[in-house]
């Protein structure tokens, strides 16, 4: 199996023989003429999150978001970077093993394509800890920004913020009223049932 860099951690935190997670031997990189992808997954492990990941130098760069995305540009919600997961976990649906790493069910809950709205890079955007991105999703249409406000090495906090926009809302709350997934249609109990 070769060894690159930027998948390490995500490898080194599963057991591939227990968990069906994508084990993502090599990394896939779009054309440069697509849009790059996003995917919300809804993640009820210790505690339920939503792990939002963005498309950014060939893989997904992670962050994992307790309350999930709101769509009113007065919430500033907190965004935990996890570790980079290869692209092929943007089609992860189904549930983690117990005893496994992150055990519990995930659900797709909204993907789609982004566009990234800043006149730099996404990856210089990453590095200097400001991205701007406007999403094309099943559910979330709309410009977001990610700002980090923690630098560490291990989980860096971000806030992530609804722009103001037309699709801005302070009183609609997806995360409450769309919880079937983007994918399937399933709601977390079958998932949790049928993996
Ligand atoms: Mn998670």
């Amino acid at each position: 199996m070769s060894q690159n860099g930027p998948l390490k951690t995500y490898r080194a935190k599963r057991n591939f023989k227990k968990t069906a997670e994508p084990q993502a031997k090599k990394l896939k990189r779009t054309p440069k003429t697509k849009a790059p992808i996003f995917v919300i997954q809804r993640h009820e492990a210790t505690r339920t999150h939503y792990d939002l990941r963005l498309e950014i130098t060939g893989v997904l760069k992670s962050w994992a978001v307790p309350k999930g995305p709101s769509l009113d540009p007065a919430v500033k919600r907190l965004a935990v970077e996890t570790e980079d997961h290869p692209m092929e976990y943007a089609q992860f649906e189904g549930v983690i093993p117990v005893g496994n790493y992150g055990a519990g069910p995930v659900m797709i809950w909204d993907y789609g394509t982004f566009e990234n709205i800043k006149k730099d890079s996404l990856k210089k955007c990453y590095g200097q800890g400001h991205i701007e991105f406007l999403l094309h999703g099943k559910k979330l249409i709309g410009t977001f920004a990610l700002i980090r406000t923690h630098l560490s090495e291990s989980k860096p906090a971000w806030l992530l913020v609804k722009m103001k926009d037309e699709y801005a809302s302070a009183t609609k709350n997806p995360v409450k009223s769309k919880t079937k997934s983007a994918k399937t249609g399933r709601t977390m109990k079958q998932i949790s049932k049928e993996g």
